[in-house]
């Protein structure tokens, strides 16, 4: 579930109490964060790393360290990071808990996921950007990213707009949620084939998906079941939807109700008034 916005705000929450730490002690408590490779092996190759940087990119969230090294972190469905201030966290008392680690000024980071898809894959020096490369496209948020790029990526694609946008490989960090937000904004309907949007509609569409994600990160991202900031507060997008979940509600620009369809696989929300 967590999406750009969602990942962003956790990197600008943790950005400021990870730089600069070296981590002290690492338990990783459950093998399929890191599997195929043995957690244990993993944990002690992150001790004694020094984080120079929080990246993102796309819903990755990217730890680099002085050696070069970088530690790519999924949270998929469920994950989330939690600061402790105070440091202290006892692993047994949380059935969720999959990984704690201490920093060396005393406090943990504590990694929790309730449906364990998460990943956690530590890469050697030059090996974070091909890896990214390979598996997300263009950056939303970007400057670089404009409405011809929008164009580019959906050239000749006849499948639904709403699939195009959630594709990974052509546009990073966009999920169900902020899609359907998007296509609302650009009153596209979802199920139109993305290769055939018109100049003035990918317009419409790259200012949407800037829009929809900026206003997520602007309310710390939306919380409906499992997503924190990492001080274990809740975001606040979630009442600021404009089609997502809320099938029978009247659209606030032309009235009609919201309609929940499926498309793309997804359970899909827009306006059957004003999207075409
Ligand atoms: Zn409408």
């Amino acid at each position: 579930m967590p999406e750009l916005p969602e990942v962003e705000t956790v990197r600008r929450r943790l950005e400021s109490v990870l730089l600069g730490r070296r981590l002290e002690r690492v338990e990783i408590l459950d093998p399929r964060l890191t599997r195929p490779i043995d957690p244990i092996e993993v944990a002690a190759e992150l001790k004694a790393e020094r984080i120079v940087a929080l990246d993102r990119r796309g819903k990755y969230l990217v730890v680099r360290f002085e050696t070069g090294r970088a530690l790519l972190i999924h949270l998929r469905m469920t994950g989330t990071l939690l600061h402790v201030r105070g440091g202290g966290v006892v692993p047994d008392h949380d059935p969720h808990l999959r990984a704690v680690v201490r920093l060396d000024d005393g406090s943990d980071v504590v990694y929790r996921d309730v449906r364990r898809f998460g990943t956690w894959l530590l890469v050697e020096p030059g090996e974070a950007e091909p890896y990214l490369q390979a598996r997300l496209g263009r950056e939303p948020l970007a400057p670089t990213f404009t409405s011809k790029r929008l164009g580019e990526a959906f050239k000749g694609r006849r499948a639904p707009v709403k699939a195009a946008v959630l594709d990974q490989r052509r546009l990073a960090g966009v999920g169900n949620i902020y899609a359907d937000e998007a296509l609302w904004r650009a009153r596209i309907d979802p199920r139109r084939p993305a290769g055939e949007l018109r100049a003035d509609e990918l317009r419409a569409l790259h200012r949407g998906i800037r829009a929809a994600l900026k206003a997520g990160i602007a309310r710390q991202g939306a919380s409906l079941r499992d997503y924190r900031t990492p001080d274990g507060g809740a975001g606040s997008m979630q009442h600021e939807f404009k089609v997502y979940g809320r099938e029978g509600e009247p659209c606030e620009r032309c009235g009609r109700p919201i309609e929940k369809i499926r498309t793309a696989g997804r359970g899909t929300w827009y306006c059957p008034g004003c999207q075409r």
